[in-house]
């Protein structure tokens, strides 16, 4: 592919200018029978072709426009541990023991990519991540900590003095390190599982979009512009894209477009400012999720909105919380910028199940689709080969509508005001910090404390101006 193809296909990404060599597959241009069809080539499709076709069934996978051309191959990278529903919301909903179940399978799925990503170039694996608190508010974030422990994910608090030495931003308290997470380069491992599956002697076909399905019956049929396939398994794995083929599944997800930039190389001042080399979230939301990329670039996303918009357009946006958080970087740069679009289920959790006899759906990753589309490709892999009932833990999760263009609204709304709750916790916890700041420091020092303070404060403020009206959180 020429430089113009690869940005036509994914974006004007750093992961499109730093991709290992793949050749384009080629449309599909025939009739073919197979054991399983695929729907969708992003991680979810991938790792289910891969899976089923390490176990010797026939596949084929059928992908709209590019491999990972869509939401797998333009995300922050961030492989983490469970899943995008809280913990303390999932034990709520399902109990305790289903709740440390099911993190062990997302757990698994973490593990699958992590071995993936030491055998495959170009995936560069850095370990872990740090989630950081912009409030000194320490109860929750305690009860949090322990609750995670007793799920059995490895985690270690850090203290505020301990977060500032290696983030050097005045904005961050304490943080959770989430010692078993890690980042990768998400394209090249969507890329590397494509290429183990067809030595698995799985079919891939690009520009292929499925049509219809007629699933009724024992063979299903699948209609394409150039050919037809009869399969005894559909599995779906569209996300977002499915409208077309299947609106009411669809309909059941909130797309959420997400910006995410690439700074140009920032030198010394970047290992200066930013000391650790896994990714780094200061947020519940969708903003500022962060990481060391290139050695001396950082990637950063945020800003999200439920109608998707020019990436150009958030450049700026996305550079101000740079310098908020950052001040000593100065001005930077931006040599990327693109957007991405996740779909987020009401309840946070994914789809994974068998909707009718030989109709597969593994959907609604949301932000959290890495590990999760590894778990999901596994867990209906072994559904299909082998009658496995794992599949079965997910479904308190039903399908629930998302409510459509109100639903988007709505969710808009909630994140602006979760936007404004966030920045003024934010606020207060800086206000008290700058009284015990004062209440320790002799009256002199005070006053040239107090001079500073308002620049700090400044900033805070233009981070939930700019554009506010579109935040959505994710
Ligand atoms: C900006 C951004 C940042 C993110 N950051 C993270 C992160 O750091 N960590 C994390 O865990 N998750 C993250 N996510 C979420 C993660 O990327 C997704 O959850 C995951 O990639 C979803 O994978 P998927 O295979 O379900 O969907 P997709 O990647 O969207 O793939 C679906 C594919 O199906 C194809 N398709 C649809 N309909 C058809 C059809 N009819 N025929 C043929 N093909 C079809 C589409 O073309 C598409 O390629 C992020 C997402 C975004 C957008």
């Amino acid at each position: 592919m020429t430089d113009d193809q690869t940005t036509a296909a994914y974006g004007n990404t750093w992961y499109a200018a730093t991709k290992v060599d793949a050749s384009p597959r080629p449309a599909l241009a025939f009739d073919l029978d197979v054991e399983v069809c695929i729907i969708g080539g992003g991680l979810a499709g991938l790792t289910t072709a891969r899976e089923i076709a390490g176990r010797g069934w026939s596949v084929v996978l059928l992908e709209a426009g590019r491999l990972a051309g869509s939401a797998s191959g333009r995300n922050t990278g961030f492989v983490l541990p469970g899943f995008g529903a809280d913990a303390d919301k999932l034990v709520e909903r399902v109990g305790f023991e289903r709740a440390k179940s099911l993190w062990a399978l997302a757990q698994a799925g973490l593990d699958y990519v992590r071995e993936m990503a030491s055998s495959a170039p170009g995936i560069d694996p850095q370990n872990g991540w740090l989630y950081v608190s912009k409030t000194d508010n320490s109860d929750d974030f305690v009860n949090y900590v322990a609750l995670l422990g007793e799920l059995g994910c490895e985690i270690e608090g850090w203290s505020t003095e301990r977060v500032r030495s290696v983030l050097r931003s005045e904005r961050y308290f304490y943080a959770i390190n989430y010692l078993r997470a890690f980042t990768i380069h998400p394209l090249n491992y969507a890329l590397a599982l494509a290429a183990a599956a067809e030595r698995d002697g799985a079919r891939i076909f690009e520009d292929t979009p499925a049509l219809s399905i007629d699933p009724s019956g024992v063979r299903k049929r699948i209609v394409t512009p150039g050919g037809r396939l009869r399969a005894d398994h559909v599995v779906l794995c569209g996300n977002v894209a499915l409208n077309g083929l299947m609106p009411r599944v669809a309909g059941t997800l909130l797309p959420v477009t997400t910006y995410v930039i690439t700074t140009a190389p920032l030198g010394e001042r970047l290992a200066q400012a930013v000391g650790y080399a896994g990714g780094i979230s200061d947020s519940d939301h969708a903003d500022n999720h962060y990481r060391v990329v290139g050695g001396d670039r950082l990637m950063l996303s945020g800003r999200a909105t439920t109608w998707p918009r020019d990436p150009r357009r958030y450049v700026k946006a996305l550079t101000g919380d740079i310098k908020v958080t950052y001040p000593q970087l100065g001005d930077v740069a931006v040599d990327y910028a693109w957007a991405g679009t996740l779909g987020l289920t009401i309840h946070r959790m994914p789809q994974i199940g068998e909707l009718g006899p030989g109709v597969w759906l593994a959907s609604g990753f949301g932000g959290h689709g890495l590990n999760t589309t590894a778990m999901a490709g596994n867990i209906i892999a072994r559904a299909i080969v082998d009658g496995d009932l794992t599949w079965r833990q997910f479904t308190p999760f039903e399908l629930v509508w998302a409510g459509g263009v109100f639903g988007r609204a709505a969710m808009q709304v909630r994140g602006f005001i979760k936007r404004l709750k966030s920045a003024t916790a934010e606020r207060r916890a800086k206000a008290r910090e700058a009284a015990r700041r004062r209440a320790l420091t002799p009256a002199h020092e005070a006053e040239t404390a107090e001079h500073a303070a308002p620049c700090h404060q400044e900033a805070a403020d233009s981070a939930a101006a700019p554009g506010d009206s579109e935040q959505a959180g994710a």
